[in-house]
């Protein structure tokens, strides 16, 4: 499924983790009376914070004892009926060649039975994710609510999740969503134009029509669904395109932008993990905080309280305080996103299902004995302490945390590496969003809605827009900008920009050979400000 595959999962990573916040920070109107136990709820998946125990206390091996977690279970492997070209985890396939890829009765009795065992708290998080989940069929998933059923603890709910790309759904499947409360994530990168840039099938033809199928059909049978959109070097360019069509035509109020950053090496070849350089479909920096505050600018003027988008609910959340953003990437540490292979394979997290992040097999241990390992708790811990100096002393590193390891691959002004490929984007867009974020803080604080910040920015808009009148046309402009007037804010409006949308698609990944020239240009620069 791509990108998206690692997004609908653990304690609010930026990929969709199917997960939703249990309430809506922002349409919620009560900081004032939070205390403690409402900040746990509003976590985005529900996982409390972890109950850290000192290392080899008591005789123990474990170096934490979580009382929840959340793992992204692929019963199929990476295996996917999408080729879609930005999508890491095809090469993921390689991992288990020869594989059927499919996960068997056992591991799956033993996935939900120990899933259950290791959670003290009373709601377990089922997060279904590929490739693409929905191709092991039905009778899989009728197999998994039963053995719910059969594990379930007294006073103990489920909450299932599914990330899929929604070319494959039918009334059946959905019907069965709906019975089961499924929560699903669906992937669309904007309208057919951007989205069919890059999500096509294996002969390279876009899939547009057939996710939109998908999600009418959930939304005829009243299934609860996210959509999610990876903001790649194409669509990274439309932003207000792609969110009012998701606002206006997808018809969703609860969305995911999460950034494209593949790894290449210094030919272009793909290099998870390892690799220095960014591909040629990813997100540029400074691009990737444009999308974001264009579709900040545009959210905090008409839809507060109304939308959902993650990424403003977890800046919210860290402008509050709160401890917990909902979103992993925007966490102190991290560790509680695990992704489960089909065979049984434990993983630190599904960005990194890499050998050298194996916990190990749940038929060998137990899910409490891999997560609680100091292996595990350590890699949460190094997201905070490799950090470099220059996050260290960032003025919005308590919205940013370095965001995601996996993308810490550049280095910073004065050398030192380990500095986020999207740090200049990550600046542009937390300076942006300071003052509006701070008020709606206070005015929830004060218990009113943090909607009001509409009104506030709809008064302060038109103070402006007298102020530029008033002014003489060849008087610098009240923006600041240093223009005239007449050449800023006093220009005649534009006709209505009709910006065209690119006309060629995606095709199945391009043989490395033909992606190096690409790639050289698209080498990470230092972030702007700093060259
Ligand atoms: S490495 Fe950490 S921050 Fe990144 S996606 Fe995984 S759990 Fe989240
Ligand atoms: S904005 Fe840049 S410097 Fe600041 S914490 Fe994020 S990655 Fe680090």
């Amino acid at each position: 499924m791509g990108v998206d595959a690692d997004e609908v999962g653990a304690p609010g990573r930026w990929v969709g983790r199917a997960g939703r916040a249990a309430v809506d920070l922002l349409a919620a109107a009560r900081l004032d009376r939070m205390d403690v136990e409402d900040a746990d709820a509003y976590q985005g998946t529900r996982i409390p914070l972890p109950i850290v125990r000192p290392q080899g206390g008591g005789g123990s091996d474990r170096a934490w004892s979580p009382e929840a977690v959340h793992i992204l279970a692929k019963p199929t492997g990476a295996i996917c009926n999408l080729a879609c070209s930005y999508c890491f985890f095809l090469d993921k396939e390689e991992l288990y060649e020869g594989d059927r890829s499919r996960m068997s009765e056992q591991t799956l009795d033993a996935y939900i039975r120990q899933l259950i065992a290791m959670h003290r708290v009373p709601q377990v998080t089922v997060a279904w994710q590929g490739g693409e989940p929905t191709l092991m069929g039905l009778d899989f998933y009728r197999r998994a609510m039963e053995l719910e059923e059969r594990y379930r603890e007294p006073g103990m709910s489920f909450l299932n999740t599914m990330q899929t790309n929604g070319t494959l759904l039918t009334d059946e499947w959905a019907a069965f969503f709906k019975e089961h409360h499924f929560l699903i994530g669906i992937s669309i990168d904007g309208p057919r134009e951007l989205h069919d840039a890059f999500r096509v099938n294996k002969s390279g033809r876009g899939s547009f029509d057939e996710v939109m199928r998908g999600l009418r059909l959930l939304q005829e049978h009243g299934v609860e669904y996210n959509i999610l959109t990876t903001v790649n070097r194409i669509n990274g360019d439309y932003p207000l395109e792609v969110y009012r069509f998701l606002r206006d035509e997808a018809g969703t109020s609860w969305m995911q932008f999460i950034p494209v950053v593949e790894r290449v090496d210094e030919r272009g070849a793909p290099a998870d993990l390892r690799g220095a350089f960014a591909s040629e479909r990813s997100v540029r920096p400074e691009q990737f905080g444009r999308f974001l505050t264009t579709v900040f600018d545009e959210w905090v003027r008409h839809d507060v309280g109304e939308v959902f988008v993650q990424t403003f609910e977890a800046a919210a959340r860290n402008w509050a305080g709160l401890g917990q953003s909902g979103m992993c990437v925007f966490n102190e540490t991290c560790g509680l996103g695990l992704a489960l292979e089909h065979n049984g394979d434990l993983y630190s997290c599904d960005h990194f299902v890499d050998p050298e992040y194996l916990l190990g097999n749940i038929g060998d241990s137990s899910i409490e004995d891999l997560i609680s390992s100091r292996q595990q708790f350590g890699f949460g811990r190094d997201k905070r302490d490799s950090l470099p100096r220059y996050c260290l002393e960032c003025d919005v590193r308590f919205a940013c945390h370095g965001e995601c390891p996996k993308n810490r691959f550049i280095t910073t002004p004065d050398g030192e590496p380990g500095l986020n490929y999207l740090c200049a984007g990550f600046k542009d867009f937390f300076h942006h969003i300071g003052v509006p974020m701070r008020r709606m803080i206070e005015l929830m604080r004060s218990g009113r809605p943090a909607a009001e910040e509409m009104d506030l920015l709809a008064a302060e808009d038109q103070a402006f827009q007298d102020e530029v009148r008033r002014a003489g046309r060849n008087d610098g402009c009240p923006c600041g900008s240093g223009l005239k007037v007449k050449r800023c804010h006093g220009r005649a409006p534009d006709e209505p920009e009709v910006r065209p949308m690119p006309t060629s698609l995606g095709t199945p990944r391009p043989p490395v050979v033909d992606r190096g020239r690409d790639t050289a240009e698209a080498r990470p620069r230092a972030p702007r400000g700093l060259r």
